[in-house]
């Protein structure tokens, strides 16, 4: 089902970054409504964001179930940040 072109994919690449700075706020739930729209409708279609994105969710789920932990918005971003080099393999080094 998956119909990109090469011009597809660059324009994805510069959308990926922006994107996932946009994850931590989608998960506070403090995303306005049409980037959300847009954020999980690429999701959907881009695997690398797919995966920074559920891993991302899965963890806060697990710290979720932990009622009197709360995690502090600096942690998030080390998170996100740690998830983005991983998977888009933008590690300085
Ligand atoms: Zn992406």
């Amino acid at each position: 089902m998956k119909k990109y072109s090469k011009r597809t994919r660059l324009q994805k690449s510069t959308r990926c970054k922006d994107l996932l700075r946009m994850f931590a706020d989608y998960l506070d739930g403090e995303l306005p409504q049409p980037l959300c729209a847009e954020l999980e409708r690429h999701i959907e279609n881009c695997q690398t964001c797919e995966c920074v994105f559920d891993a991302l969710k899965k963890t806060l789920a697990l710290y979720k179930h932990m009622p009197e932990v709360e995690i502090p918005r600096k942690t998030k971003r080390d998170l996100e940040h740690l998830l983005r080099n991983r998977c888009l393999g933008l590690r300085k080094n």
